[in-house]
């Protein structure tokens, strides 16, 4: 199987080539259709997978594909990814960047311990996906920094590693202040009850992928 098998759109093929990928991995090939199709994913996979690609290029595909240019300022939040940690924050936001490159897809990560004055301003600026870390981002949304009123695609990404480091409650308030009309992907490595039935209770329909 190649990427263009996967039916991703030039400026994303493009992007991969020049990353120096020639095979989608496993759980590139399972889940990027069913993200392209605007289902719900329930992914069991490992960092090292491939499995940010697997979500970030469709979703790329989805927020650039026979849309209008949207204004350079004051662009509305429309995927926000759920990180547990900044390290995978800043390393979804260079794959966004990388894999983006083409498109014109704009996107910022916010995490704690540095000063809050450069990621308000992204914020002002505005973005088209938002990575970030639960705390971070819920300090910033009760100061009335991010709208999600455009919001269409919510990704949580190690979903157990969340539960691990005890962010499970800001992540569910987090996940309370989301539209509820939204595609979301779950991704996690273990499935214990407590991550089971936190994505039972945000998924619709989910399709489930397995590496
Ligand atoms: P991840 O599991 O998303 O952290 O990705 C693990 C590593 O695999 C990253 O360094 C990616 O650059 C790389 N990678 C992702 N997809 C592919 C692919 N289809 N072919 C080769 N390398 C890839």
């Amino acid at each position: 199987m190649t990427f263009e098998d996967l039916k991703l759109a030039e400026p994303l093929l493009r992007a991969v080539k020049a990353e120096g990928y020639t095979t989608p991995t496993p759980i590139q090939q399972q889940a990027v259709p069913h993200v392209l199709e605007g289902k719900d994913v329930l992914g069991c996979a490992q960092t090292g997978t491939g499995k940010t690609a697997a979500f970030t290029l469709p979703i790329l595909q989805r927020l650039s594909v026979g849309r209008p240019p949207p204004p350079a300022r004051g662009r509305p939040i429309r995927a926000l990814v759920l990180s547990p940690t900044r390290e995978l924050a800043a390393q979804i936001g260079e794959s966004i960047r990388a894999y983006g490159r083409f498109t014109g897809i704009t996107s910022a990560v916010i995490f704690g311990g540095v000063g809050q004055n450069a990621q308000e301003q992204s914020l002002k600026q505005g973005v088209d996906i938002l990575v970030a870390t639960p705390g971070r981002l819920l300090d910033l949304m009760q100061q009335g920094f991010v709208s999600y009123k455009s919001l269409e695609v919510f990704v949580l990404d190690e979903a157990d590693r969340m539960l691990d480091m005890g962010f499970i409650h800001d992540v569910k308030r987090v996940i309370a202040a989301l539209p509820k009309k939204r595609q979301t992907l779950f991704f996690s490595a273990t499935m214990p009850p407590e991550i089971q039935g936190l994505a039972n209770s945000i998924l619709t329909n989910p399709v489930r992928v397995e590496v």
